[in-house]
């Protein structure tokens, strides 16, 4: 049922990428295969036209902010590199459909001293998640900067793809965000525009198709708990968060994934849930480091942080099923 990233690709492209490497590049070059995959706005390991039809409940992962370098502002990254390494090992375990990371990936921004070395060690970890395992980035805040620009977009497109992009999964539309051109347009204001224009094309594409759901992914909450509560540092702001709910839910989206907030928050809008998620790395409330598991069945969805130390040995969807 899961559709393995084809093997071949790989034996053509490794040998032209490798004949101009040196052996230290070995492993970047390796890294650049899982980390860009995030293309021409879709995912390549989701490309095939099977992944528009349900095939059964399926789980995925939602990790955020692995925020590589906050423990220490930007002087080391060991104890978000361990936590990054006790989530893989976890993910290894459970054999999730998909890991997808909302952002917030590095604590230094691309133009930062300590930026590369932080992304090296991201990719390092995150490489050794099982390659049949597709890895999803989400750009946050400090990936692109908190006001954007065309140039901040770039760099981080050269180490993580595209900042905006979708793919099915197994009927399901999934839909990332740029969410940091929603919270300050003011650096990129064509970015936010390119990307209303695509989002709107998207939503109508799923619908169209069919989708059993439709869910949104992005670093920032739209909302932390009440869909009109005031801007705030962790929220989007009304002006752009108000019409945009509207035609999420008009679409009928059915949630909308987030991080940022570095602890776990939850709301309505009308029938879509706004889940917040706590972080890999450094947490900011009584929320331990860990992630969400989200199981997803043909008409509902359940989903459950876990701190690192509490995720179960293994999901067994069947005992999932609601009667
Ligand atoms: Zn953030």
């Amino acid at each position: 049922m899961r559709l393995f990233f084809p093997a071949t690709l790989f034996l053509i492209a490794f040998p032209m990428w490798m004949s101009n490497a040196s052996a230290e590049d070995e492993t970047s070059v390796v890294v650049d295969q899982r980390f860009t995959q995030a293309a021409n706005r879709t995912f390549k390991a989701f490309n095939s036209p099977l992944e528009q039809s349900w095939q059964g409940p399926f789980f995925f992962l939602q990790l955020a902010d692995t925020q590589y370098g906050m423990f220490t502002g930007n002087k080391g990254f060991e104890k978000e590199a361990a936590l990054t390494q006790q989530a893989v090992e976890h993910i290894n375990r459970l054999q999730p459909r998909f890991v997808i990371v909302c952002g917030d990936l590095t604590n230094a921004t691309p133009d930062q001293t300590r930026y590369q070395a932080q992304v090296k060690q991201y990719h390092q970890d995150f490489s050794k998640v099982d390659t049949e395992i597709p890895l999803v980035c989400v750009c946050g805040n400090h990936d692109v900067g908190n006001r954007p620009t065309s140039k901040s977009i770039a760099s981080y497109q050269k180490n993580f793809g595209d900042d905006y992009f979708s793919f099915w999964a197994g009927g399901v539309c999934n839909i990332v965000l740029n969410s940091s051109v929603l919270k300050d347009p003011t650096g990129a204001p064509e970015v936010l525009a390119a990307q209303q224009t695509w989002l709107e094309q998207k939503l109508l594409e799923a619908q169209q198709s069919k989708a059993k759901h439709i869910f949104l992914f992005q670093h920032h909450p739209m909302f932390l708990q009440k869909e009109d509560e005031p801007d705030q540092y962790f929220n989007i702001p009304l002006e752009r968060r108000a019409p945009l709910l509207d035609q999420l839910k008009q679409a009928e989206v059915r949630a909308i994934f987030a991080g940022h907030y570095h602890r776990n928050a939850y709301g309505r809008a009308g029938e879509m849930e706004m889940i917040t998620t706590g972080p890999v790395g450094r947490p900011l409330g009584k929320d331990p480091s860990g992630f969400r598991i989200v199981i997803v069945q043909e008409t509902s969805i359940q989903h459950q942080y876990y701190g690192m130390d509490d995720v179960p040995k293994k999901i067994n969807l069947t005992d999932q099923v609601k009667p």
